[in-house]
């Protein structure tokens, strides 16, 4: 790596890209042959109606503070400014690590569209989450401030709106919004009519972005000036088929020079209404992959569209679509299906244990319990990905359960 960052070019960042393996080789040394010596930066898209321009690649932070501060900087050289966080993530380290990044460089701070999150059902629970979290990023303000996870558009209530608009009144926050990734549909279609939600990051990928629902819900929220972060974009990662079609778009992809993870991000980044992709990035390879996908101009045709559709049907069962309102209410009984499918797709998918671990584990112990003794036959029959629920939810139990 360079020791001075601001002086990394476009042509020396693919040819260290190249070098690395990360990526295409095909289309990096496409690339690297015509590129000029333009600094390297990650493509811009407009917010919303915020008025403000976000990198169409953003930096999921679940961070630990040792290993992050590299990783930071570089992702600020290469543009990649729009940072989202949660108060939750790594126990709180992940925004502890933002705040050790700005202390040390506190210039960069007006660079950086900062979001974090809160899971707090409260007015006074908000509050005290938003205090801690300026704390301990080291900052005045946050630029995107999340309601954690809404399943349904009523918790979107008046009590909500108010602390949002007293938090920007005081100048904490700057716009409020929410995070979502159940009936994420429902939940986008609920907030275009409030008038009051500037920003929503949602599961939104492949599997999803071809639905109708899905794309009545993005064009309804792109008309109320929302903007769109696109979350989950690899959904759930690549599933082991050799199926035919799997094998046609594998070679398509590196025809084009492709890797899958990358062909992904392309497709969500073909609708222009979703204004970035929320990437987890533990380590500088998949960092340098994400940005040169966001570089590179190649457009996946029609028929790569066509083909994904297609393998997202054939391997259906492999991914929860996050539609709990439909399995949820047909169990007698109480289970976060969802939450449980999410902490599965985690370990099994992103190989996070331990994520995967402490999330099951946070559910009470008495539902815990009955998890594997309830009744889904309903909820299979009714389940449009056709997931064998019941046993999941004891794979989860066998698997999670510390
Ligand atoms: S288990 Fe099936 S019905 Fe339930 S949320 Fe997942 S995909 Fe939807």
């Amino acid at each position: 790596m360079a020791e001075n960052h601001s002086c990394w070019t476009r042509r020396a960042f693919l040819k260290a890209a190249c070098a690395a393996g990360a990526g295409s080789v095909i289309t990096l040394n496409h690339f690297a042959a015509s590129a000029s010596d333009e600094a390297v930066v990650v493509p811009t898209r407009p917010f919303g109606k915020t008025g403000i321009e976000v990198p169409i690649l953003g930096f999921g932070t679940s961070l630990h503070a040792a290993f992050s501060q590299l990783l930071l900087r570089q992702a600020v050289e290469w543009g990649v400014t729009y940072w989202d966080t949660a108060n939750t993530y790594m126990g709180g380290n992940s925004e502890a690590a933002i705040g050790k990044y700005f202390t040390k460089y506190p210039e960069d701070r007006k660079k950086v569209f900062l979001v974090t999150k809160s899971h707090a059902g409260s007015a006074d629970g908000r509050t005290r989450d938003l205090n801690l979290s300026l704390e301990r990023m080291q900052t005045d303000y946050i630029d995107l401030y999340f309601a954690h996870g809404i399943w349904n558009a009523d918790e979107l209530d008046v009590q909500t709106k108010r602390w949002a608009q007293n938090a920007k009144a005081e100048g904490k926050i700057r716009f409020f919004g929410f995070s979502t990734h159940s009936n994420m549909e429902e939940c986008l279609l609920g907030a275009a009519g409030l008038g009051w939600i500037d920003g929503i990051m949602m599961s939104y990928n492949y599997r999803l972005m071809y639905n109708d629902r899905m794309k009545r819900a993005v064009e309804a929220c792109a008309k109320a000036g929302i903007g769109l972060t696109a979350m989950k974009t690899q959904a759930g990662g690549q599933v082991k088929t050799s199926t035919a079609t799997e094998l046609e778009l594998a070679g398509r992809f590196l025809q084009k020079g492709f890797t899958d993870a990358q062909a992904k991000l392309k497709a969500v980044w073909q609708n222009p209404r979703i204004a970035s992709i929320c990437s987890e990035m533990p380590n500088m390879t998949l960092l340098m992959s994400n940005v040169a996908a966001a570089l590179d101009k190649t457009q996946l045709s029609a028929r790569d569209n066509e083909l994904m559709q297609l393998y997202a049907k054939e391997t259906r069962s492999a991914y929860c679509a996050g539609c709990t309102d439909i399995c949820e209410s047909c169990v007698d009984g109480n289970a976060p299906i969802g939450d449980v499918m999410r902490y599965l797709m985690y370990c099994n998918s992103y190989g996070d244990y331990k994520v995967a671990a402490t999330g099951f584990n946070k559910i009470p112990e008495k539902i815990r319990r009955s998890l594997t003794n309830l009744d889904y036959s309903e909820a299979e029959s009714k389940c449009p990905q056709g997931l064998p629920i019941a046993w999941l939810m004891q794979e989860a139990k066998k698997g999670l359960e510390t």
